[in-house]
């Protein structure tokens, strides 16, 4: 571990997020000092390949000049301001439209907020909101999915369908609950296509809405690809399955974007990609490239509308945080949508998908790799104890967390998401570069093999 002053301090001082605080001080921080491309340094002067774009956000690597000018001329121009009451800045104004541009499907307005968390929040917020405008005031029940990540903030933990986001925190809040998760590897019955396990879960979705009340049902929340469960890509006919559910009983879909938003599969949204048609969508993350926090909220017409005419009958919509539309988050996350037009950032990720997903599937034939996974940029590779029975390993074996450090010994980040390592890098990767990464991961699994048979 390291143990210079600055991991002293950190030790001492710092409440970190996600991490076993127990052990904080014997683990030690790997303390980041900088980032330059696809790469971040440590205090020793030691480099690794980011491999997951830090927490799935740095698309346009670390160090993009233009991001860094555009936040610089914001600060110097107008470092703070907000847009409550009909105040607005030109960078909100013009990245609103920007968006709107660029929805998978058609959108009317965006609010913004400053985290993915924040985004799903103010997105179950409208929603109540919404279904008493229009006169529904026990529509109000939201459905997420086992295995959903969507944030920490109570509403949107409560959405999470994770363990670790509920266990101990007394959550998720009664109008919030979860149905399957559209993994087929592993909640596919034996021999089960995957059309037909879409299906399964499509019925199984139906008999869940009528057994609460259709009219007590407001929404489904959705990652179009699954992001810190696991990295699950649904089979194509799961998303259309759904929507036609939930368009028979008048739910709301609202597409998480945070992590598939802004190029990550192959097109400018995961929506596009997995076929969804979302009324809400939330982003948040590559839409800064993670510079700065940012996040959005994008709804449609119907939505919009029933907003506007109740907050017109009430007086306000009362919704909104100091930092909506920040002009300084606001003018980066502009840039950045520029960056993705004049670098043909969309174009580059389909180039870079066949050696991306040919590298994964190489290293899905390695017998401790039970499935390889992925659409676009964004993959998994699955541990398990028997690759014929997709048996996992015990908990205690912590296969995946061991791989992730024998990775990073090799200067390559990825993350173990229990027994999942996922790899996420940013977009603007070379191929010389992928390359690398995968060789430095090859190597990762020989020792973790190697390890593994001694
Ligand atoms: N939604 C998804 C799909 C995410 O992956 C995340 C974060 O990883 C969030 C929401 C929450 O975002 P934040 O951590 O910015 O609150």
């Amino acid at each position: 571990s390291d143990t210079t002053a600055l991991a002293r301090q950190d030790i001492a001082a710092h409440l970190h997020p996600f991490t076993n605080l127990a052990a904080h001080a014997d683990v030690g921080p790997l303390m980041v000092t900088r980032g330059d491309g696809i790469y971040v340094e440590d205090e020793q002067g030691r480099r690794y390949i980011e491999g997951m774009s830090g927490l799935w956000c740095s698309a346009l690597g670390f160090s993009h000049p233009r991001l860094v000018a555009a936040g610089v001329k914001a600060l110097q121009t107008l470092p703070y301001y907000h847009t409550f009451n009909h105040r607005s800045n030109p960078a909100v104004a013009e990245l609103a439209e920007r968006l709107l541009a660029v929805a998978p499907v058609p959108m009317a307005r965006v609010f913004f907020a400053n985290s993915g968390s924040e985004a799903n929040d103010s997105a179950v917020k409208m929603i109540w909101y919404y279904h008493n405008a229009i006169g529904q005031p026990n529509k109000k029940k939201i459905l997420a999915r086992q295995r959903a990540y969507h944030g920490v903030t109570v509403a949107s933990a409560s959405l999470s369908g994770l363990p670790t986001n509920h266990r101990d925190f007394d959550l998720p809040i009664d109008r919030i609950s979860h149905v399957d998760c559209p993994h087929h590897y592993r909640y596919g019955l034996p021999g089960e296509s995957e059309a037909d396990f879409a299906t399964r879960l499509a019925e199984a979705l139906e008999q869940r809405i009528l057994a609460e009340g259709p009219d007590t049902v407001a929404a489904f929340f959705a990652e179009p690809v699954m992001g810190a469960g696991g990295v699950i890509v649904p089979p194509q006919t799961y998303f259309p399955k759904v929507q036609a559910v939930l368009r028979k009983y008048d739910v709301l879909l609202v597409a998480d974007e945070v992590i598939c938003g802004f190029g990550r599969t192959g097109n400018m949204f995961g929506s596009t990609t997995l076929g969804l048609q979302p009324d809400l969508l939330t982003c948040a993350k590559a839409l800064s490239s993670g510079y700065v926090p940012i996040s959005a909220v994008m709804v449609s017409q119907r939505v919009h509308e029933a907003l506007a005419a109740n907050s017109g009958k009430i007086g306000t919509f009362g919704h909104g945080y100091t930092y909506s539309g920040h002009p300084v988050a606001c003018a980066i996350a502009l840039e950045t949508l520029k960056v993705f037009e004049d670098e043909r950032i969309v174009e580059r990720v389909r180039a870079l998908t066949p050696a991306f997903q040919a590298g994964l599937h190489q290293l899905g034939q390695r017998a401790s790799v039970g499935e390889s996974r992925g659409v676009g940029l964004i993959g998994a590779l699955e541990l398990v104890a028997d690759k014929a029975t997709r048996q996992p390993h015990a908990p205690e074996v912590k296969a995946g967390p061991r791989l992730a450090a024998l990775a990073q010994a090799e200067g390559l980040i990825v993350r173990a998401m229990g027994d999942t390592v996922a790899l996420c890098p940013p977009l603007i990767i070379s191929e010389a570069e992928l390359a690398t990464l995968f060789q430095r991961l090859g190597t990762a699994f020989d020792r973790y093999e190697h390890a593994s048979a001694a």
